[in-house]
């Protein structure tokens, strides 16, 4: 088994925004690890692609490779629409030797920190306020106000979930979010 770092926050704190900073600005370390490309049935927005930023499936084959016990864990994040973690991606970045970086809603950060125990760092993103979380969803452009509205219903009770992660970034200068996450990412990988 190799070393695993996880990412939850609710919809909109900023962890793919970090996540994406952290891999691809040069930093030396980011070699050494690989994102965790999930599966989910919901539809990929403008400028995603399958297999990058996401395994896109239906609901039918989600619930297949749920019944098949393909996945690691997986979570109805929203009413219908199901995020999971693949075994076989896990294994496919272990195998070549990658720390497996994974972007996950906060039950699946439970989840797989209960599962890898001490081989895995799990970082929870804070934003600065509830107003500018929901600022920065709508700024994104992305989701729809019914969208937005289970976005920030679920967010509330999320938030309090903070103090179970190893660490928490308040992520409100984008920059030093990331300097403060490289840090905790190299004292994690020293170890
Ligand atoms: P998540 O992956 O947690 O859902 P995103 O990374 O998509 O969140 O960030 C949500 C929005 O907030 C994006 O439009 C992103 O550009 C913006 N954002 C992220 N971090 C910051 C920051 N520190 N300051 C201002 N805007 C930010
Ligand atoms: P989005 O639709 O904004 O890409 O993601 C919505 C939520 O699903 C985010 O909180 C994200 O972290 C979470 N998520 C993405 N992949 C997974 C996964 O594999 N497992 C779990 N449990 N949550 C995930």
């Amino acid at each position: 088994m190799g070393k695993a770092i996880l990412f939850s926050a609710p919809s909109g704190c900023g962890k793919t925004t970090i996540i994406n900073s952290v891999m691809n600005g040069g930093w030396p370390l980011a070699a050494r690890m690989a994102f965790s490309i999930s599966a989910t049935s919901r539809r990929p927005r403008e400028g995603e692609v399958d297999g990058r930023d996401y395994y896109f499936l239906s609901c039918d084959e989600f619930k297949a490779r749920v019944a098949a016990g393909d996945f690691l864990e997986w979570e109805e994040v929203y009413e219908g629409t199901c995020y999971g973690t693949l075994k076989s991606e896990v294994e496919r970045l272990w195998t070549a030797g990658k720390v497996v970086v994974f972007d996950v809603d906060v039950n699946g950060g439970r989840n797989i920190k209960r599962h890898f125990g001490a081989d895995a760092l799990s970082i929870f993103v804070m934003p600065p306020s509830v107003e500018v979380l929901e600022q920065r969803l709508r700024n994104r452009g992305t989701e729809s106000e019914e969208s937005i509205g289970k976005r920030l219903a679920r967010s509330a009770k999320e938030l309090e979930e903070a103090p179970l992660f190893d660490v928490t970034i308040v992520n409100d200068d984008l920059q030093r979010a990331v300097e403060e996450t490289k840090q905790v990412m190299e004292q994690f990988l020293e170890k």
